[in-house]
């Protein structure tokens, strides 16, 4: 065996997207104790980086130390109690699997589902609400990445609270590319990941939690049962004022990729992070469009982040993302689910969202494309794409 040396490639899919050199140098430092005092002051900067980036003032508000499923997995077990009701909003994949944490708490789902491709509609919570005046929460994935939706997380939470439930919403795919404004919007409880636009190495989970939801921790009357994701326990490590007592060993090197991350997002500021996001979504889709491709979401439900295109009849899925990857390097997602084989998803995430990517994907998808015969109109793609860029 020697040494393993991945080969360079660029990050157009669902996650993880590429990291910055900043964040991979950043990892490389020297690893210290996870209760030294500089470890810990650290600790306490990306909680104030978090709390940025989530636009909040959560006092609980922190990563887990795993990925992004963990995160869903802690607002679940955390706050949802055996035999509760739980609605959970269903448009893609993401859903599907709050509905199995919610059995695995052993609470009641009660689903509303949604269409594929398109946003939660508020109207069918409402009405789900409406039929079951005992459930206790709501949760919804504010960006499905299956389906590049984005779904309007402020008003579900204004329903779901005139009905009396804490809202539990995903993140992992909206932070740092999409507007998420957990004060504003009074979100309970969420969680996001650190591969997707915040382009950071997989591995962690960034979690927040609002007082009420933290009362509701406090005051279960069963045991959260998963001792590690408990956060009446892991709070005794990452809360205020906590006595930094060992709860587990923190991915030391991984937080300080985080910290970078997280620098690298306050340096750029979040209103201009959501700008690069809209500005080069426009730029592909102009490029994707001119070459006679399309898109599954209708405009205005679209995450700039992910985008979802129809793979036209006759093409080989698997064939066109093989070539992308062995001649052009380039990572490109297949679809998940129920739209597998039916879309590529291209990421505009984080540091791999810029015009570069965009010119590079497009050059990259046509090239292929008509070398395979594919039904594509040659030749308009970059002229577009650089048009919409300015
Ligand atoms: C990627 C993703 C997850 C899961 O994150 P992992 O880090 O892969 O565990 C959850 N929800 C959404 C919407 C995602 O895009």
């Amino acid at each position: 065996m020697k040494s393993f040396h991945p080969p360079q490639r660029t990050l157009m899919g669902p996650g993880p997207s590429d990291v910055s050199p900043r964040v991979l140098e950043a990892m490389a430092r020297p690893t210290i104790g996870h209760l030294d005092p500089v470890f810990v002051s650290m600790m306490d900067e990306v909680k104030a980086l978090l709390k940025y980036a989530f636009m909040t003032q959560n006092e609980l508000t922190m990563p887990v130390s795993a990925p992004g499923s963990a995160g869903m997995e802690t607002c679940f077990v955390n706050l949802v109690e055996p035999g509760d009701k739980v609605i959970v909003c269903q448009n893609g994949v993401f859903g599907g699997r709050m509905k199995e944490n919610v059995e695995r708490c052993g609470a009641i789902p009660v689903m509303v589902q949604g269409e594929w491709g398109r946003a939660i509609d508020p109207q069918q919570l409402e009405e789900a609400l409406k039929a079951n005046g005992d459930a206790k929460i709501v949760a919804f994935v504010h960006a499905e990445t299956s389906t590049g939706a984005i779904s309007d997380a402020k008003t579900l939470t204004e329903i779901a609270h005139r009905h009396g439930c804490l809202v539990i919403a995903d993140a992992v795919t909206s932070l740092g590319g999409s507007p998420v404004k957990v004060d504003e919007w009074k979100l309970d409880a969420i969680y996001s990941g650190t591969q997707k636009c915040l382009s950071c190495t997989p591995g962690l989970s960034p979690v927040s939690f609002s007082d009420a939801a933290v009362e509701k921790i406090r005051n279960r009357k069963t045991k959260v049962q998963s001792w590690f994701l408990d956060l009446n326990l892991v709070m005794g490590y990452w809360g205020a004022n906590a006595k930094r007592a060992y709860h587990h060993t923190a991915p030391i090197n991984a937080l300080y990729g985080l910290h970078e991350a997280l620098v690298i997002l306050e340096e750029e500021g979040l209103e201009n992070a959501w700008a690069r996001h809209d500005k080069h979504h426009l730029a592909l889709r102009a490029g994707i469009e001119a070459m006679g491709l399309q898109f599954v979401v209708p405009e205005g439900e679209r995450l700039p982040q992910l985008n979802a295109i129809a793979i036209p009849d006759g093409v080989d899925d698997a064939r066109v993302r093989g070539m992308l990857l062995s001649d052009w390097q380039l990572e490109i997602g297949a679809g998940l689910g129920a739209m597998a084989g039916k879309v590529w998803r291209i990421g505009l995430m984080g540091h791999a969202c810029n015009a570069r990517n965009v010119l590079l994907c497009l050059s990259a998808m046509e090239d292929v494309l008509t070398r395979l015969n594919a039904p594509v109109k040659k030749g308009a793609a970059l002229e577009a794409a650089t048009k919409a860029l300015g």
